[in-house]
């Protein structure tokens, strides 16, 4: 029975469950780590009300008088080295970009609106109470939570972690992976290329996203259609592994082997998907380990990895996958599709009066990989569409979604 991808990705996101267990890291080795537990802020940021320009500080209910005959400049406060003294009525502090305004200070004038002479400053400007005042806790307040289990760290995390203070985080353990290519065409790069062989280019696109994604590879080679010795092959790897992918042969041909092999060490879950270009895959288990048999045409593999695959393994990962954005775009070309199946159409942007126009890639085979080259991304032809015009606006995915 062929699933939509909304059913398969509905089964596929209710059996994977956080695989990982975690560990403390350091924030010099969380990147592309998998937050394991939320964050609290055990501080408040900022942790002080402190100045947001260079300027004076005063009390607002001197402006009059700070308008009129001016302040006497009783001090300095610094970003780090905050002055001690109070400011009184008809004084006013030097103060700089950072430093705690000292108790007294209601207002800071930035010294463009003020005018220094000796040791007084006359202010130029009506300024509001508070102004340039960043307060306490207007960043994060202490003991809320800053970040959620799920959440993948990056740059702005290691940034906002490191502004509460944080030395350690818990992250995820890496996903296990492993990772073959089956068929009896298949050599290696380098290695001769007799007739009708050719060579293996799925996994290192595989092994390409998987490191992308933060997960700990095994690459396991190209395997032959050999029923016997895949089967020992893949139960073995179960042995060792969160989750197992593998491309070809899962369609039902003589030489297809994987389907019946995840059926007797395992079992079979679906294995045809109303997708295009991408329609066969064989995902089920293999002894309770998340099974992923991709198909074997290049650009069917990875448009199955990125839309079936990816989601099981961020969540097998313990991530709380972000929904891929869909951009409107216009199409600049006529099309028609069956009705039934959703199609993914690998399209270049171009700008133009009006907007952004996706061009279609003159060839679409399933197996013609150099496409993606010149492709900014898919565009997204859902199951109803059967007639695309010109000018019509559709979903466009930029392969940036993906983390491509
Ligand atoms: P299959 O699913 O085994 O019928 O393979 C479908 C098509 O994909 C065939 O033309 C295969 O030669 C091709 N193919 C399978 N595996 C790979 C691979 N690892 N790299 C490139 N092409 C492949
Ligand atoms: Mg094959």
């Amino acid at each position: 029975m062929t699933l939509t991808l909304a059913e398969a990705l509905r089964r596929v996101e209710t059996r994977c469950a956080p695989a990982t267990a975690s560990k403390l890291v350091p924030l010099a080795q969380a990147q592309a780590r998998i937050l394991a537990d939320d964050i609290v802020a055990p501080i408040s940021v900022p942790a002080s009300d402190n100045s947001a320009v260079d300027g004076y500080g005063f009390r607002h209910g001197d402006l009059e008088i700070a308008k009129d005959q001016g302040l006497l400049v009783v001090g300095v406060s610094a970003a780090g080295r905050p002055s001690v003294r109070d400011v009184a009525a008809g004084e006013a502090i030097r103060i700089f970009t950072g430093a705690i305004p000292p108790p007294g200070v209601d207002t800071i004038a930035m010294q463009e609106d003020v005018a220094r002479s000796g040791d007084h400053v006359t202010v130029r400007a009506d300024i509001p109470l508070h102004a340039n005042i960043r307060r306490a806790r207007e960043d994060i307040a202490q003991g809320s939570v800053v970040m959620c289990a799920g959440r993948r760290i990056e740059a702005i995390e290691l940034g906002v972690l490191a502004s509460l203070g944080i030395t350690k985080i818990a992250v995820r353990r890496k996903l296990r992976v492993a990772v073959l290519s089956t068929g009896d065409e298949l050599v290696e790069p380098g290695e001769a290329r007799g007739a009708g062989a050719i060579f293996d280019a799925n996994r290192p696109t595989l092994v390409g996203m998987l490191n992308r994604l933060g997960c700990e590879v095994t690459d396991l080679g190209i395997l032959r259609d050999d029923r016997p010795r895949l089967a020992e092959t893949l139960a073995s790897a179960a042995r060792e592994h969160d989750a197992i992918l593998t491309s070809a042969g899962v369609s039902a041909g003589d030489e297809d082997h994987i389907r019946s092999i995840v059926d007797s060490l395992g079992g079979l879950d679906f294995h045809s998907v109303a997708i295009k270009p991408g329609r066969p895959i064989a995902v089920g288990h293999l002894a309770g380990v998340p099974f992923f048999g991709m198909p074997g045409n290049p650009v069917a593999m990875a448009i199955s990895f990125l839309f079936i695959v990816r989601p099981a393994l961020l969540r097998l990962a313990g991530a709380a996958p972000k929904p891929i954005l869909r951009f409107p775009v216009r199409a600049d070309f006529a099309m028609t599709k069956r009705a039934g199946r959703r199609e993914f159409v690998r399209c270049s942007l171009a700008a133009r009066g009006d907007g952004l126009y996706a061009r279609k890639s003159l060839r679409d085979g399933a197996g013609v990989l150099s496409t993606l080259l010149d492709a900014d991304g898919l565009l997204e032809l859902d199951e109803a569409m059967t007639d695309i015009q010109p000018g019509e606006a559709l979903p466009f995915i930029p392969f940036s979604e993906f983390g491509l």
